[in-house]
């Protein structure tokens, strides 16, 4: 079986930040790239907000760019997906991970770096135009709509978020909510109900986006009355939740009730040695590349420092026997 001073699950920024790192520090790192390699970011068009990009850069592209550097320094990239993790209790123990179901590898420390997926509604015509009005990223796609109408989908803090933050941007936002009240928090709800530009409509579902090359208008129902109309628009935004890749860490690692990894405040450590948590799989607040790779650089030096303790104190135990 193979062995490895460190593996890396997920090739978003917090991964490919994680092997940039790992790799300088010559942990020869092996990266298993997940179903989606490039993660999250290969969804999207223009990204403007990574700090040295001036001009911005395609989403690809720059996953790209942060998997060559990774490759640079000897990272090893896989496409192969982990599908089970047998963690070690005992400080110094490998970790046994499982890839595509068939084969194991073992690692003495483990960065995770799977990420989040945004949910959908699951429309037909909302895949159509992912990228191309559809979005469920306000913060990385809300410039592009600058001066033109959106919907909201979402009744909860990142809807209520979201929307005030387009609200900056556009001369109108409408909110759908299904229920008839938000599940956002007070202070988000008022702040909503404080925007003059910010319409929310209750009870209310959309069932189409429309358009041709680019969305125009959102085809909505109510689902007291089942009346239908259309609201034009631009874009359409998402926010009804994101689901953190950890199922495979169940009833292992702490999470909250979501599925989010839990670290010890102020690191990326989990409760298990040798094991650290970066990027959107432990992150529900900021979600952003720049915060991932940030944690992934941390993950990496936590990691390094870890296995440098650990052979010194073999190194000591060896020493007194
Ligand atoms: P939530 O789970 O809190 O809310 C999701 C919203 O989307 C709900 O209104 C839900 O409706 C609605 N929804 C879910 N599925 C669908 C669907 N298929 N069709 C229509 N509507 C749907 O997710 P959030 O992302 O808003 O928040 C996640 C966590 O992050 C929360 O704990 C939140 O407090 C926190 N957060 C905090 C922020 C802050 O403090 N600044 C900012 C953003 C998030 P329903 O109520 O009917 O289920």
């Amino acid at each position: 079986m193979e062995k490895h001073e460190c593996v890396i699950i997920g090739t978003g920024p917090a991964g490919y930040t994680a092997a940039i790192y790992a790799a300088r520090a010559d942990l020869k790192p092996v990266v298993y790239t997940g179903l989606e390699p490039g993660g999250q970011l290969t969804t999207t068009t223009d990204v403007e907000n990574f700090p040295g990009y001036p001009e911005g850069i395609m989403g690809p592209e720059m996953m790209e760019d942060l998997k060559k550097q990774a490759e640079r320094f000897g990272t090893d990239v896989r496409f192969g997906m982990i599908t089970k993790a047998e963690l070690a209790e005992i400080p110094g123990e490998y970790h046994k991970l499982t890839v595509d179901e068939n084969t194991e590898v073992l690692a003495k420390t483990v960065i995770i770096a799977t990420g989040a997926s945004a949910k959908y509604l699951g429309l037909e015509s909302e895949k159509k135009f992912m990228g191309h009005g559809v979005s469920a990223c306000a913060i990385c796609d809300g410039f592009f709509f600058k001066g033109k109408n959106v919907v909201v989908v979402g009744g909860g803090d990142s809807a209520a978020e979201e929307a005030t933050y387009l609200a900056k941007l556009c001369p109108k936002v409408t909110v759908l909510i299904r229920k008839d009240h938000w599940r956002a928090s007070q202070i988000m709800e008022n702040r909503v109900k404080n925007t003059p530009n910010i319409e929310v409509l209750y009870n209310t579902e959309a069932v189409e986006v429309l358009g041709d090359k680019t969305v125009t208008a959102i085809k909505v129902k109510n689902n007291q009355t089942e009346e239908e109309s259309e609201i034009p628009a631009d874009g359409f935004f998402l926010a009804i939740g994101h689901k953190p890749n950890t199922d495979i860490f169940k009833g292992q690692l702490e999470m909250d009730e979501v599925g989010y990894i839990q670290t010890k405040p102020g690191t990326v450590s989990t409760n298990y040695p040798g094991v650290f948590a970066t990027g959107d799989a432990q992150d529900k607040v900021y979600r952003q590349a720049i915060t991932a790779a940030g944690t992934g650089c941390m993950g990496a030096l936590e990691a390094e420092k870890y296995l440098q303790e650990y052979a010194e104190e073999v190194e000591s135990a060896q020493i007194e026997t």
